[in-house]
């Protein structure tokens, strides 16, 4: 009974440490940082065949075609609900896309978290000790702002942040 009774408090001061760090109310989602997943980016081999596949899968077509010359590749967006799918195809060799499909093939290359001031954010995640892969925002595709965290301090993932620029 003790016992439990130390684990109950425990749980109760973690939730207060984490209330504390955290201080937006969980109802109120226009106060978080990472307010939602913006898209999830797929590195594919062969654009057009990934587009017919992405189309059949989702049951929509492709509504955006857009080469991030930055980032050396070729995107297309797909959107089903509320949900978007990015495809990347490398426009060259250096292109980070060539690289991981040559390290791991195609497949989930990153999860894209929007957010509502990237600046702000990228300096929370560097103070929270995660490497970003660029000291500013990038201009992405769909006409973001954009910077990437770097997989290794982020638990093998990938993970974009985007801002909206209207
Ligand atoms: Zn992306």
């Amino acid at each position: 009974m003790r016992l439990n009774n130390t684990k109950v408090y425990k749980v109760y001061l973690k939730s207060l440490k984490i209330r504390r760090k955290y201080p937006y109310p969980a109802n109120n989602l226009q106060y978080l940082d990472m307010n939602k997943i913006e898209h999830i980016g797929i590195a594919v081999s062969d654009f057009n065949a990934a587009c017919s596949l992405y189309e059949k899968l989702l049951n929509t077509g492709v509504y955006k075609v857009e080469d991030v010359e930055s980032e050396s590749v070729k995107t297309a967006f797909l959107q089903s609900g509320p949900n978007k799918i990015e495809l990347l195809e490398a426009t060259n060799d250096d292109s980070p896309i060539a690289k991981f499909i040559a390290k791991k093939g195609e497949g989930v290359h990153h999860i894209a978290f929007e957010v509502e001031d990237i600046v702000a954010e990228m300096e929370r995640l560097k103070n929270e000790g995660f490497v970003l892969l660029s000291d500013k925002p990038k201009l992405g595709a769909d006409n973001k702002l954009v910077c990437f965290v770097h997989p290794k301090s982020a638990g093998g993932v990938l993970v974009e942040l985007v801002q909206g620029i209207g």
